[in-house]
């Protein structure tokens, strides 16, 4: 046998092909797909499809990494919960000791499901915060509330007055650094919904420390999302640090920056092109190429905060939980209209919207490969929805696949089940959790009924 195949290597333990072998000679049949120790096919067949398997040994190495990256510093890791909010996988992280990002009370009530006593390691981000989100957090004792415009500020003194609490507080600041993301996930730009301007933030910190029932805390940035270069985020914390200089000379206590998120992952990898894999080589990221990532991560936030002493607080979503998950679907039909091919698989725009959303890339491999390679062809993936837009790959090639086999769409973990709709009266896909050579499940597939519950 093999022995590249045997174990993964240089791969995270999420999804890698092993060899699967038949008859008295245990001739070689070809490779199977599985998550950690199970094959994709076993979880379909148990659960379904469509249907989200995230890795949990993956999750857990990719976020001790990026804590890793930063033990030289005092920091707190708040994962954030828009990237992956199942109530298992918070339970996971909060188990290692991660704070969490919200950006909504529906995302806090999550997090005091999991575990009443992360509350304290909670901060609190969005341009829109209701009085009732406000109070909810303040009365479950949050950490820092992100304030994104001087209306928010007044607005949080008046609930915190009416509870007789006081609101730890940073502003939002935008730095005006351009990001090199999708337009949609760049958040940092003066033309942006989000933050002050950090030109503007000096004479509302004043302001605000004048205000009973507010204690200003910190400064707290994000400037977009799948953001892989690291300039962008040393620039913007040069800028927060010479802001935090000038706030602690005009008298302010800053305890704590707020980093943001926003670290990228490699959906181009191409290293799961099955002929790389059946060679035993893998382009794709490796956790230890991962632990120098964020290490780099680490360094270019880390270096313009020397001399500071400050909190760092994190808030990373897809770097960690983002290759820790596929989505399993079912070719339904094969189908060519004159020379275009399709593939319409059982998955569509609903229960994975990134393609359509953002134009983005998703590697997608087939479940099962024979030992013999087969020419490849170029379809397009598509679900059943009636939109055009609905698809989940354009223009690709893989090996054919036949109608009634699986494929799995990579690196699904963040913003796929989060953004998934009932869209077309479509119920939910199920999420399966793999650890090792155990999976549950997660979350059950919706019904019909479900869809039904909330109509009179
Ligand atoms: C979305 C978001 C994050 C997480 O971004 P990732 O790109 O998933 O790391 C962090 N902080 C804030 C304020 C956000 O809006």
């Amino acid at each position: 046998m093999n022995r590249h195949l045997a174990t993964p290597v240089g791969r995270p333990p999420a999804f890698s092909y092993r060899e699967v072998r038949h008859g008295l000679l245990r001739r070689s049949a070809g490779f199977v797909l599985g998550c950690d120790e199970i094959p994709l096919t076993r979880l379909a067949e148990r659960f379904g499809t469509p249907l989200y398997v995230y890795s949990a040994s993956t999750i857990r190495e990719r976020m001790r990494a990026f804590q890793r990256a930063f033990r030289k510093a005092p920091h707190t890791v708040c994962y954030s919960v828009k990237a992956n909010s199942n109530l298992t996988i918070l339970r996971l992280l909060a188990g290692m000791g991660c704070g969490f990002d919200v950006v909504s009370g529906g995302e806090l009530e999550r997090v005091l499901r999991v575990d009443r006593r992360a509350a304290r390691r909670v901060v609190f981000s969005g341009v829109g915060k209701t009085r009732e989100e406000m109070q909810a957090a303040l009365r479950a004792g949050i950490l820092l509330f992100n304030v994104e415009s001087e209306s928010e500020l007044w607005v949080l003194a008046e609930c915190a007055a009416r509870l007789h609490k006081t609101a730890r507080i940073a502003l939002r600041v935008n730095p005006d650094v351009p990001a090199n993301t999708h337009p949609y996930i760049s958040t940092g730009l003066q033309k942006h919904k989000f933050g002050v301007p950090i030109g503007e933030a000096r004479a509302l910190y004043a302001k605000a420390s004048g205000t009973r029932h507010l204690k200003v805390a910190g400064v707290s940035v994000h400037i977009g999302s799948q953001i892989t270069e690291m300039e962008p985020f040393a620039a913007t914390m040069e800028r927060v640090a010479a802001l935090v200089r000038e706030l602690r000379h005009d008298g302010h206590e800053i305890e704590y920056i707020d980093a943001g998120g926003g670290l990228g992952i490699a959906y181009e990898g191409g290293g799961t092109e099955v002929s790389s894999i059946k060679a035993g080589g893998d382009a794709r990221l490796s956790i230890t190429d991962f632990a120098d990532y964020a290490f780099q991560y680490a360094q270019a936030l880390l270096g313009p905060l020397r001399g500071l002493k400050v909190r760092l607080l994190l808030e990373p979503g897809r770097a960690i939980v983002g290759p820790a998950g596929a989505l399993l679907t079912t070719v339904s039909y094969r189908k060519n209209n004159n020379s275009k091919k399709f593939l319409v698989v059982d998955a569509a725009m609903n229960d994975l919207l990134r393609p359509s959303l953002y134009g983005a890339f998703h590697e997608i491999v087939p479940v099962e490969v024979p030992r013999e390679d087969r020419a490849r062809e170029t379809v397009d993936v598509v679900g059943p929805i009636c939109e055009s837009g609905d698809f989940l790959a354009r223009d690709r090639e893989l090996p054919p696949v036949d109608e009634g086999k699986l494929i799995a769409i990579l690196d699904v973990g963040a913003y796929g089940m989060a953004l998934s709709s009932n869209y077309n009266s479509r119920p939910r896909a199920a999420e399966v959790l793999v650890d090792g050579k155990s999976a549950k499940l997660i979350r059950r597939r919706e019904t019909a009924g479900d869809l039904m519950r909330y109509e009179l």
